[in-house]
């Protein structure tokens, strides 16, 4: 029996989710292109390409690969992907097919962004993290060494081609990495969410078990509360900003990290220090902190850092978060709900929590 595709719209681009759709995207894209390049890096493209590029014969598909890795979401990878495509001619009649996880869509979103002021981009996510998370919204950036994602552009996809069976070639660090973002949209939203992730974490990161229903009803669960948040903000004027909860520490680690940590695992980190400094605040109910790093921890995720925490507070001045000075965090009033979008946090608060650890 073929499972029926779901559908989500995410702040105008349309969401559709079936398994095995890779075999059939060429069913799902509603386009008047001639050309398509497909933009993949150095781990999916053996695995993936060839479906995307025999799914999609009909509008001659040209593979561009780029190096896989946090290290090459980089302006050198953006300009050795943009010189590809203008040496092959391709025009403003050319999709690009974003086929990889959250680093790929990153920059294949980027490069199709600027590639002669526009072209469409379709993003297919193969990791779990870019299925949940990375693939929606439309964002679209490059790490330069001052910070992570400080180069970018909104570029919203034409299409969201979620595939779940493509995670099972995807390494159980990665998976776990991705239940991240999970734990996350629970946190911000849906209490009920995170106390299920919390509960099923071990299942849901061990890629030998059972867990595949139920990872079919995470990743539609996720993408629904991703898909509310950016559509009823897209800019991120206000309450998109409760996506960054985690994050502003998050990519301090990460950066910190020298990529060593995976950005979800960054995150998990993130998280968990962000609702201490919440419950430090006042502004956090207490035991929230406890009960994501249970959840963190449950999920086969870190939940401290030894990293040194002056050079972290550092690396958040260059947060995009920033207001008069202060960064501002995104600070849940309690497991499920916000408050406030964010607030503004003085660093020696970020410093006492951060040594306190
Ligand atoms: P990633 O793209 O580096 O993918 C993780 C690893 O898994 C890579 O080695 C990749 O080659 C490999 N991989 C991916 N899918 C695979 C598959 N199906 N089979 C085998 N290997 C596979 O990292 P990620 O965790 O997917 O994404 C993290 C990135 O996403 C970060 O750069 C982060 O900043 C970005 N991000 C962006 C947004 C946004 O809104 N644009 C949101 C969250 C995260």
């Amino acid at each position: 029996m073929v499972a029926p595709t779901e559908s989500y719209v995410a702040a105008g681009s349309r969401i559709a989710i079936a398994p095995r759709l890779l075999s059939s995207l060429a069913d799902h894209l509603d386009t008047t292109a001639h050309r398509v390049v497909i933009i993949t890096d150095s781990n999916v493209g053996p695995l993936h390409a060839a479906t995307a590029a025999a799914a999609l014969a009909a509008l001659h598909p040209v593979v561009l690969t780029m190096p896989a890795g946090e290290e090459h979401k980089t302006r050198a990878t953006w300009a050795q992907l943009t010189d590809e495509l203008l040496a092959l001619g391709a025009g403003r009649d050319t999709v690009i097919v974003a086929l990889g996880g959250g680093v790929v869509g990153d920059v294949a979103g980027f490069v199709a962004a600027t590639y002669l002021r526009g072209v469409p981009v379709v993003q297919v996510p193969t990791s779990l993290l870019a299925m949940i998370d990375a693939a929606i919204g439309g964002k679209t950036g490059l790490d330069v060494p001052a910070g992570k994602n400080l180069v970018g552009a909104f570029h919203a996809p034409a299409l969201i081609a979620i595939d779940p069976t493509l995670l099972a070639t995807l390494p159980a660090r990665e998976l776990r990495a991705g239940l991240a973002e999970a734990i996350k949209h629970g946190v911000i939203r849906d209490a009920e969410y995170f106390a299920m992730l919390r509960e099923a974490a071990p299942l849901l990161s061990d890629p030998a078990s059972a867990a595949r229903e139920a990872m079919r009803g995470l990743i539609s669960r996720s993408v629904a509360i991703k898909s509310a948040v950016v559509s009823n903000d897209p800019r991120e004027q206000g309450e998109r900003k409760i996506l960054n909860f985690g994050h502003t520490l998050g990519h301090a680690i990460e950066a910190a990290s020298g990529y060593a940590l995976r950005h979800g695992e960054a995150i998990a980190i993130g998280m968990v220090l962000e609702a201490r400094l919440g419950e430090a605040l006042g502004v956090t109910a207490a035991g929230t902190s406890a009960a994501v790093r249970d959840a963190v921890e449950r999920a086969g995720l870190p939940s401290h850092t030894t990293l040194d925490a002056a050079d972290l507070v550092a690396r958040t001045a260059t947060d995009k978060k920033k207001t008069a000075g202060q960064i501002e965090y995104a600070l849940p009033a309690h497991i499920g709900a916000f408050d406030r979008w964010t607030v503004p946090v003085p660093d020696e608060t970020v410093l006492t929590v951060l040594r306190a650890q």
